[in-house]
């Protein structure tokens, strides 16, 4: 089966040049498919055999909720989507002042093992195709009856570990005929791939790239994240800095804070030290409890920012959304695997 949804516009054009169609087919059949058209069916002015050979030899699987939760606090939305194959991924929408945003997955699980991280604890599954990685969007504002003005891929698994399907879905999604948003309002978040990290770089998009850094020393960072271990920070903050030099764009960097673990003074100054090469931000995370790690949230949060700011380096903490429906990372899906299990 075709995945009709993963093809951009010119691909779909030599699809339907293929088939003996006109080439207007191709911006028709992409205008329903981005709508969240959830059938060939619905592609109501298309001839009825076009669309009976389409729904035969074209794969057209939508989502399905398998669980929604609001928050009460904030109107913080999260879904937990089974795909065609029965695999579950999660989505969150956050709503802000400037705007809806999507925290969208990449991968179905997460191979990289970082020690805090609730997505990684069962390994990776599978990667997202484009479409999926697409359908996220589409589907969470067509459910939620809301626009989305930004998309963050910062949910399940590293983005950057997909980077084929995830750099054709940054195509998809920001075609003025799709979901049309600018690549300005878009960031990506990686636990540092070196060289992905280059290769996007090269690509020279104007998206945001967060850097999961957590740590500014070898030690604490190769212990905590499995992906330091070899290359170090010193290579990590080289590739970031050749990132800035290409691209123009400053980078942000999340900083989960742990109680005893990243939170010393003395990794402040390091990290102050390390971005006077490399402009960016930093951004201080309340680190969520993952029930499987003995990991603590720091009690230093206010300081360690405040040294921060005497040492020149721009740090802000991230607000806490959807507190009330455990809307960070990986719990949702985690707590399906589990009941799931737990009934077999
Ligand atoms: N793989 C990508 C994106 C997914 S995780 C990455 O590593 O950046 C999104 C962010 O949440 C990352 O910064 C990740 O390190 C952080 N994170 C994961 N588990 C967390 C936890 N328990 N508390 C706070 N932040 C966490």
């Amino acid at each position: 089966m075709t995945d009709i949804k993963s093809m951009t516009q010119a691909e779909l054009a030599a699809l339907f040049q293929s088939l003996g169609e006109p080439s207007f087919r191709a911006r028709q059949v992409f205008r329903w498919l981005h709508r969240g058209a959830a059938s060939f069916e619905e592609m109501s002015d298309l001839p009825r055999s076009l669309r009976d050979r389409l729904a035969g030899t074209c794969l057209l699987t939508p989502p399905q909720v398998a669980r929604k939760q609001v928050s009460t606090q904030d109107g913080t939305m999260k879904y937990l989507w089974r795909l065609g194959d029965g695999n579950c991924i999660e989505t969150v929408l956050m709503r802000y002042h400037h705007g809806n945003t999507v925290c969208i997955s990449s991968q179905v699980g997460c191979r990289m093992g970082c020690a805090f991280c609730a997505s990684t604890l069962g390994g990776k599954v599978r990667d997202l195709t484009p479409a999926e990685l697409l359908d996220q969007v589409i589907f969470t504002q067509k459910d939620a009856g809301m626009p989305v003005s930004n998309i963050v891929l910062m949910g399940i698994g590293e983005p950057l570990d997909n980077y084929d399907n995830v750099r054709r879905f940054l195509e998809l999604v920001n075609s003025s005929e799709g979901v049309n948003i600018g690549m300005r309002h878009i960031s990506l978040s990686t636990c540092g791939m070196i060289e992905k990290i280059d290769k996007l770089a090269r690509d020279r998009l104007q998206l945001t790239l967060s850097v999961s850094l957590h740590s500014p020393d070898d030690e604490t960072r190769s212990r905590l994240m499995p992906v330091n271990r070899g290359t170090g920070v010193e290579a990590l903050f080289g590739a970031c800095r050749r990132y800035f030099e290409q691209t123009g764009r400053r980078i942000s960097y999340e900083y989960a804070m742990i109680d005893g673990v990243t939170d010393r003074s003395w990794q402040a100054e390091l990290l102050a030290q390390h971005l006077r090469g490399t402009p960016g931000h930093v951004n201080l995370i309340p680190l969520n409890k993952v029930a499987e790690s003995p990991l603590q949230p720091s009690r230093r949060l206010a300081e360690f920012q405040k040294q921060l700011e005497r040492l020149g380096v721009t740090a802000t903490v991230r607000r806490r959304l959807g507190g009330d429906i455990d809307a960070s990372c990986g719990q949702l899906r985690r707590r399906q695997l589990l009941e799931t299990a737990a009934q077999d």
